[in-house]
């Protein structure tokens, strides 16, 4: 074991503080990263204030790692010392159940290890975050990363990126479709960007005005300000699929009117509180409504190959690791450009 540094929250009504604690020496077959960005994802503000109820403290938040490579264990092959690397929200599985066997090791049948708030399938305790120094990951979890991009932008893609990703993938999102993308915030703008870059007619929904422009500049053809009544009507049962990226209750029957028939509409977000569904706003179009999960190892490999040959990164504003709650108040006031990335240099400035 050895001491590593971080900001955690003790408490679901407590700041996100520094906090100490210990992390395995790496195994043969872990790889053990300085980290040196951090994405800030609305799941971690979930967590850390226990909305989800699952939340066990004190819990490091953090699952968009980019790092580098400071020491190898003797069996790992892929990665060697001084290696730009990525990690996401897993980082360990079963390993052998039939999700696992087919790459979708989020949807583990024996319970993926989450970056945080997960029990280490290795020490026995709980797996903690990336706001953080250092974090040891078995191998088969640790992505690769190109040095060709921004690393303060490369590493929302870990969560962000690959969330989104998932599914547009998955129902063949591309050319010729008319795709929805709900809330302009960090899975949304990700949304927005692939959805485009798949070929799709992309129309972004808002409740943020302030937000058309830049929805617009981001690779949306259309942005609807969902507030507006007749903004929304003009789009009913014209849409072959909708992403629904909004971290707060809303009124899911209002777009399930904008699906064509047969059209499917994907949550990934993930509000506190349920939502309501009509029966007869799926009936009549036998539309589909449906859940999606990060996505699996190969998968994001895949997402951030793709990223690094078409330049795609996410827009972020850098911050230091002690403006973390000032961050959180932004981001549930929807005011987030579009994805806190934390510098990790700060770290060491934190007091200890
Ligand atoms: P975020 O950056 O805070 O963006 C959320 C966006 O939702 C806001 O920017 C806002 O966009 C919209 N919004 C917020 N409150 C709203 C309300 N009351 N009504 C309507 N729209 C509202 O959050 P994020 O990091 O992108 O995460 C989004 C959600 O996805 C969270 O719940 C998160 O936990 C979840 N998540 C799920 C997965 C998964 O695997 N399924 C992975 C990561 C995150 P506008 O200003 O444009 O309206
Ligand atoms: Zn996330
Ligand atoms: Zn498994």
């Amino acid at each position: 074991m050895y001491m590593c540094t971080g900001y955690a929250a003790q408490a679901a009504d407590q700041p996100v503080s520094p906090f100490t604690f210990e992390r395995r020496d790496p195994t043969e077959e872990d790889v053990q990263i300085d980290i040196l960005y951090c994405g800030v994802c609305h799941s971690d503000l979930h967590v850390a204030r226990n909305e989800w109820h699952f939340t066990t403290y004190p819990v490091v938040p953090g699952h968009e790692i980019v790092g580098r490579v400071r020491k190898v264990g003797s069996s790992v092959t892929r990665f060697k010392e001084g290696d730009l690397v990525g990690v996401g929200c897993l980082v360990d599985s079963c390993r052998t159940c039939s999700s696992c066997v087919e790459g979708l090791e989020q949807y583990c049948e024996n319970g993926a290890t989450q970056t945080y708030n997960s029990p280490d399938r290795h020490t026995g305790g709980l797996t903690y975050g990336g706001y953080s120094g250092s974090v040891v990951v078995y191998e088969g979890f640790v992505l690769k990363i190109s040095d060709k991009l921004e690393l303060s932008g490369v590493a929302p893609l870990l969560c962000a990126g690959i969330t989104t990703w998932s599914p547009l993938r998955h129902w063949n999102v591309g050319p010729g479709q008319k795709v929805g993308i709900v809330g302009l915030g960090g899975l949304g703008h990700m949304g927005v960007k692939f959805a485009r870059a798949f070929g799709a007619h992309v129309v972004l929904f808002t409740t943020s005005p302030s937000k058309i422009e830049d929805g617009l500049r981001l690779g949306a053809h259309e942005v609807v300000v969902s507030k507006n009544e007749d903004e929304m009507k003009a789009h009913a049962g014209s849409l072959d699929f909708i992403l629904d990226c909004v971290s707060a209750k809303h009124d899911i029957d209002s777009y399930l009117a904008l699906l064509k028939r047969d059209g499917s509409m994907v949550l990934v977000g993930a509000p506190e509180e349920p939502m309501s569904v009509a029966s007869f706003s799926l009936i009549p179009g036998r539309k589909t409504l449906a859940g999606s999960m990060i996505g699996g190892i190969a998968e994001t490999q895949e997402m951030l190959d793709f990223c690094a040959e078409h330049n795609i990164t996410s827009d972020v504003e850098v911050i230091n690791i002690q403006d973390i709650e000032t961050a959180y108040a932004r981001m549930l006031k929807s005011d987030v450009k579009y994805r806190f990335s934390i510098d990790m240099a700060s770290l060491e400035k934190a007091p200890a």
